[in-house]
């Protein structure tokens, strides 16, 4: 089992929060997706003999791509891989370019899941983070998916933005839940260097929301989640059963995939394949018939801290069987005496050789996994 990631760059705005790479410069799609495709092709090996099982349209804003260019390179990556055992094709959209032209000639492509990014129904919080799109346009979007019949959207939301109460958060959650959207990631707004909110709250224009709020926030988003049917399967990500993203569950579980576009990364089970974040350095590589990836092979103890980190965040957990089968006994012998006191304090859970957060221990998750990682 493998998947794709492609990469699509362009936003016609900037998120104030956002560090994604992204560009406005909109005039190079047709070429972008041009070499896409060749560069689809020069890698087309380097998965060998794996079946892709879900192929992830994500961004920057894949929806800003006309009909006939997504068109385009869907049907020349079926022309370059083996895509016929695809069990979920997901693109990500903006809801102000969702139509039902747009979400019925996505179904003719294939594509079964839409993964839309809401962030919140509330107009002054949209605004207060340069978002482009009001919540009732939102509202709509959703409503649109699913009279075409998808019946299967993700929408993702943010809590602790600016100026935003626990009541408000709490409307969010009921409006997302009052939509049924089978699948929820929601995360706390973060303060990255170099984005404009970084520079506003360094300004003193914006104030962070404090742990306690965000605390809270994460609490009644859980509670409530879990109360309107929703699994808990990831810290940020919540499903209704049979809804769990596929793609994404790969990555969790060290599936190899293959990132195609500039700031794609890939994986192949021991390297790392880093694309250029930059449209210029991408097209220009792939024009001269270099596949542009900057590559880097993972030590073993670099390994062993991503799967506990990833794997903790999961509900299905870290099992220290695998840990001593990767890295050795020793290594899982440390990590059991490491979680020990996290065990005793009710933060983690053990199950036999399995360990996972408890809904305490989900609060203070960065603390724990810092403990757990390679002395
Ligand atoms: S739409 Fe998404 S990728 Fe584009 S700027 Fe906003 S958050 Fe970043």
């Amino acid at each position: 089992m493998a998947g794709i990631y492609v990469h699509i760059p362009y936003c016609k705005s900037k998120c104030i929060y956002c560090d994604f790479y992204s560009t406005p410069q909109v005039e190079t799609m047709e070429q972008y997706v041009h070499s896409l495709l060749a560069e689809a092709h020069l890698r087309s090996n380097e998965i060998n003999g794996e079946t892709f099982t879900t192929l992830y349209l994500g961004g920057g804003t894949p929806s800003v791509l006309p009909a006939e260019l997504i068109a385009r390179l869907v049907t020349g990556l079926h022309e370059t891989f083996h895509l016929s055992n695809l069990e979920e094709f997901t693109i990500e959209v903006n809801p102000d370019d969702v139509t039902p032209a747009l979400i019925n000639s996505l179904q003719q492509l294939g594509i079964n899941r839409v993964s839309m990014g809401v962030q919140s129904f509330n107009d002054n919080e949209l605004q207060a983070i340069n978002r482009r799109h009001t919540a009732q346009q939102a509202i709509n979007a959703v409503h649109c998916i699913n009279d075409a019949g998808i019946g299967n959207v993700s929408i993702d939301l943010i809590y602790g933005l600016p100026e935003q109460s626990l009541d408000s958060w709490q409307r969010n959650v009921e409006q997302a839940i009052e939509l049924e959207v089978q699948h929820i990631s929601a995360y706390c707004l973060s303060y990255e260097h170099g984005t404009r909110l970084w520079v506003m709250r360094e300004q003193g224009r914006v104030q962070e929301a404090s742990d306690e709020l965000c605390i809270a926030m994460n609490d009644a988003l859980m509670s409530m989640l879990s109360e309107a049917g929703f699994e808990h399967y990831e810290i940020s990500n919540f499903a209704q059963p049979g809804y769990r993203s596929r793609h994404n569950s790969s990555y969790w579980n060290f599936t190899p995939y293959l990132g195609l576009g500039a700031a794609a990364h890939s994986y192949d089970g021991t390297t790392r394949r880093y694309n250029p974040a930059s449209l210029k350095r991408y097209i220009e590589d792939i024009s001269q018939g270099q596949t542009a990836c900057e590559a880097e092979h993972l030590e073993p103890w670099e390994r062993h801290d991503e799967e506990v980190m990833v794997r903790l965040r999961t509900s299905d957990g870290l099992d220290t069987s695998l840990i001593a089968s990767h890295y050795g006994d020793q290594a899982a012998t440390t990590l059991l005496r490491k979680a020990q006191p996290f065990i005793n304090q009710g933060l983690l859970s053990q199950n036999g050789t399995t360990l996972t957060l408890t809904k305490q221990g989900i609060m203070t998750s960065d603390n724990i996994i810092r403990t757990l990682m390679w002395d």
